[in-house]
């Protein structure tokens, strides 16, 4: 395969581990063959979108928006069912399939696309979601500990993090003192996923109540999504369970965080949610 037919995928998550991963991809293959994909489901927090032009910048790579008009409460809407913890369509349609389509255009335009995501070896979980949504046409590489390839396949995937020395930290502090860019501000609320503006359906009740305490308006915007969604099409759904039984935004806040005190509320708000199953549009 000629060099020149080979366009290195970057999946540009919005996160600090996909920038570091941006450039590190960018040094080592030069930007002429690289892309910065970014698939837009145009409800990011707008910290999330300035960080993202930041780094375009930074690595001089513009950055390659996808998108097919909708948001996931369009898709939720649409489909009439609402996202949850346990199944996202909205990851889907507006992440997952939009870059399928990105990549069947270069294959047919004759390019060999391979995909690099900002993801640690060790995040077995992440790594085997990935594979699933696009192991069907993509399969990983094999790398040697420097990141070099050992064996190629057709399509590649490739989580090249996993092979360097680099804690999480090690990255945040690269970008913020080596490159001068502050890092989205949702890392520092103390969001631990941080896409779609925090108003994640795959998200527990620790996140959400995160969410209320820091920006207690979006959290509302999002109950409200949830409510009309279930009396627009009569439905008992929600978008966590709680026993076993569906579990509302308006619940959780009702019964509970409206209920703590502000120490409390922090309190609840750092623990982390155990079942909590991050989706493809993660944030790394
Ligand atoms: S971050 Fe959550 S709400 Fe947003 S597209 Fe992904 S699964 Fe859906």
């Amino acid at each position: 395969m000629s060099n020149s037919k080979i366009k290195h995928i970057i999946m540009f998550s919005g996160g600090a581990s996909s920038a570091y991963i941006a450039k590190w991809v960018v040094d080592k293959y030069g930007k002429e063959s690289c892309v910065l994909l970014f698939t837009n489901t145009q409800v990011e927090d707008e910290d999330n979108y300035r960080f993202m032009e930041d780094v375009a910048n930074y690595i001089d790579l513009e950055i390659t928006y996808k998108t097919d008009g909708r948001t996931p409460e369009d898709v939720f809407f649409e489909q009439k069912y609402l996202g949850n913890s346990r199944h996202a369509q909205c990851s889907h349609e507006l992440k997952v399939k939009q870059t399928i389509l990105y990549l069947n255009e270069l294959i047919r335009e004759g390019f060999h696309p391979i995909l690099y995501f900002g993801i640690s070896a060790d995040e077995k979980h992440r790594i085997d979601s990935l594979t699933f949504n696009y192991g069907h046409e993509f399969a990983l590489d094999v790398l040697d500990e420097h990141g070099e390839i050992v064996e190629m396949n057709e399509m590649g995937i490739r989580f090249p993090l996993g092979n360097m020395i680099r804690t999480t930290s090690d990255i945040h502090s690269i970008i913020e003192k080596e490159w001068s860019i502050p890092l989205p501000r949702m890392y520092k609320l103390g969001f631990k996923h941080a896409n779609c503006a925090g108003k994640c359906v795959r998200a527990g009740m620790h996140h959400f109540a995160n969410l209320y305490r820091i920006w207690p308006d979006r959290y509302r915007e999002f109950e409200e999504m949830e409510e009309k969604f279930r009396s627009k099409f009569e439905l008992n759904v929600s978008m966590m369970k709680r026993k076993g039984k569906p579990f509302t935004l308006r619940e959780l806040r009702e019964d509970t965080l409206e209920k703590m005190s502000e120490e409390e509320l922090l309190a609840y708000s750092l623990e982390e949610d155990n079942d909590y199953i991050p989706c493809s549009c993660s944030f790394s």
